[in-house]
């Protein structure tokens, strides 16, 4: 895979996102990385610059109950991970200095942070020539080098394969570009091959064969436990006290079971907690 191509077709392709700004700190890129894990970068646009301007670093978060920042993640999804940043946030204004440290391993011992987020705030923020693996880094690899349409299951080999790919200079330009190419051109469904810079494509010189492993699962929705959740942090999101179980138990009455589940499950989440008379609250402001 030539890097100079792919870093040059990025140099015209390259979606003017907040977060790319050179002057974004470690703590900003922290933010919009864990917001972009699980949500499209449309719905991340404004939460962010909402967040980086409420939040500029660490410590203004921490002092902040965990409700306050579950209320501000409002509908991006997966609200655990609102409640591990709030954590991190804590860790890294009381033990590093209000920054985000910039080594990976240090990174690794803080809540929430998983390799994928620290290898991109070693990356993005830091120009670290560390491998960054996603979604579409995977996929533009199975395609591009391994000549299949889609990734195995993943595993420590992606971060070899990304690995094996950085150039000696420009790694964190190469990596966002692979990323990139990923997100725009080497889709999913209907990859613009016209369009793609890596014109040496094994899996296009191989004719394109058809993926042969498991069938992808298409992520429902409607009518999951997911859905419940989202429903009653609803409820919770839209008041600044503790609600009353009746308020909780309206949202969901067609499968009672499944309500109670969702409801469990937030409390061993620990998104949400009962209070001493018996009410329910967002967490930390019981
Ligand atoms: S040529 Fe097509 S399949 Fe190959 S990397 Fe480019 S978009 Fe993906």
């Amino acid at each position: 895979m030539p890097p100079e191509r792919l870093i040059g077709w990025f140099g015209t392709h390259e979606r003017d996102l907040p977060w790319r700004d050179p002057a974004c700190t470690g703590w900003q890129i922290l933010v919009s990385e864990i917001m972009l894990q699980q949500t499209p970068v449309s719905r991340v646009l404004e939460p962010w610059r909402m967040w980086v301007e409420r939040w500029p670093v660490p410590s203004a978060m921490a002092v902040e109950p965990a409700g306050e920042v579950l209320r501000a993640w409002g509908k991006l999804g997966y609200p655990r991970r609102a409640l591990r940043l709030h954590e991190c946030s804590k860790v890294l204004a009381r033990d590093h200095g209000d920054r985000v440290p910039d080594d990976v391993e240090t990174m690794l011992t803080l809540p929430g942070i998983g390799d994928y987020t620290a290898r991109a705030v070693a990356c993005f923020a830091y120009g670290q020539a560390v491998p960054v693996v996603d979604t579409n880094v995977r996929r533009v690899i199975a395609r591009a080098v391994h000549g299949r349409e889609q990734p195995g299951n993943p595993s420590r080999r992606d971060l070899d394969d990304a690995e094996a790919l950085l150039p000696r200079s420009g790694a964190p330009r190469f990596s966002a570009a692979l990323m990139e190419l990923g997100a725009l051109v080497c889709t999913a469904r209907n990859p613009k091959c016209d369009n793609c810079p890596l014109v040496d494509c094994t899996w296009v010189r191989r004719g394109r064969p058809a993926h042969t492993g498991p069938p992808r699962k298409a992520q429902k929705f409607a009518g999951t436990d997911r859905q419940v959740r989202g429903l009653l942090l609803d409820v919770l999101r839209g008041t600044t006290g503790s609600v009353d179980r009746a308020k909780l138990d309206v949202v969901w009455t067609s499968d009672t079971a499944q309500r109670d589940r969702a409801l469990d499950s937030l409390l061993v989440d620990g998104l949400v907690e009962i209070t001493t008379d018996g009410r329910y609250c967002l967490a930390g402001e019981g």
